[in-house]
């Protein structure tokens, strides 16, 4: 009983067990969090297959709590979209992560990109259009540096109103990945008519790449298809060479894991591109 239903089901659950009242620890705890600037973005960089350059890095929010310690996201990025907390945090990652990418990237290709996760809760949002703007405005980053990422769950609970703010978005000229495909309703054929530039194979399709045929025709699939419809691919959670050549071989664009790099913060970042020789 940890997902944290409407009705609020848990409070009758004669097991309130340990989850549930961590769960309600950061539940409290994420006001305060929020206040005192609690979080912090750190950084995995993204390579093209073909050549292996940096193409950009995926912004991931940290909680580093006073007392909790680390916070994964899988636990509190939950709990802040069921309190609504989550339009607060993530306007401030939006802008944070804007900023941070406006300096870090004359120290990659020009077109380098920032990707930032975005909740269907705040892209449903009136103001999220605008809020990109102002975070773009702010930091003088040029909107085709900015990559959003949002999970395909979005467009099936509201097509119309996502394919709406996915125009606008567009006009703006920011970027749209569709992330961890494969794991929902992935259906290729309605991203033909919607402003997508990306998707994102989820790592547990590239986890299995090189044990399950079936995976690997899948992944291949998967690959095809969206190049057929003018979308690149970048496959997530790469951790073996052996699924980085695999992945090499069935041309898919661009790949991120700990193969190469984990997420860390801005100036581990900077070292690593300093150091780093793609070859
Ligand atoms: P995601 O968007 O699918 O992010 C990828 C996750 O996979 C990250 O976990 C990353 O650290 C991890 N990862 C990357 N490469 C590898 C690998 O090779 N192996 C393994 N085992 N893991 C790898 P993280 O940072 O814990 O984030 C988890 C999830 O939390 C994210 O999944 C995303 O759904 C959510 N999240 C993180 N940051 C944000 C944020 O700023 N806003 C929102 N709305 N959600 C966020
Ligand atoms: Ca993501
Ligand atoms: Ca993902
Ligand atoms: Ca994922």
């Amino acid at each position: 009983a940890k997902k944290q239903g409407r009705n609020n089901y848990q409070w009758f659950d004669p097991k309130l067990d340990e989850s549930t009242s961590r769960t309600l620890k950061i539940r409290h705890a994420l006001k305060a969090g929020i206040e005192h600037k609690q979080f912090e973005l750190h950084y995995q960089p993204q390579f093209d297959l073909a050549n292996n350059e940096i193409i950009g890095c995926e912004a991931l929010v940290r909680w580093n709590h006073p007392t909790m310690g680390m916070i994964s996201p899988v636990e509190f990025i939950s709990i802040a979209e069921d309190t609504g907390q989550i339009v607060t945090l993530g306007r401030w990652i939006l802008r944070r992560a804007c900023k941070d990418f406006a300096e870090l990237r004359n120290r990659m290709l020009s077109d380098a990109t920032v990707s930032v996760n975005i909740s269907a809760i705040q892209l449903l949002r009136q103001e999220f259009v605008g809020d990109v703007e102002t975070a773009l405005k702010e930091s003088k980053l040029p909107a085709r540096c900015l990559v959003l990422e949002m999970t395909e769950s979005v467009l099936v609970e509201s097509p119309q109103l996502v394919s709406r703010k996915l125009s606008e978005l567009e006009d703006l000229g920011v970027h749209v990945a569709l992330d961890d495909f494969g794991t929902g309703y992935s259906s290729l054929s309605y991203l033909k008519d919607l402003a997508v530039d990306w998707v994102k194979i989820d790592r547990s399709f590239i986890q299995e790449l090189t044990h399950d045929s079936q995976n690997a025709a899948i992944t291949e699939r998967i690959i095809s298809m969206a190049h057929h419809l003018k979308l690149q691919v970048l496959a997530e959670g790469v951790e073996t060479s052996a699924q980085r050549d695999y992945l090499r071989r069935a041309n898919c664009d661009a790949m991120q894991g700990f193969l190469m790099a984990k997420p860390m913060p801005k100036p581990a970042l900077i070292e690593f591109i300093n150091d780093y020789q793609a070859d």
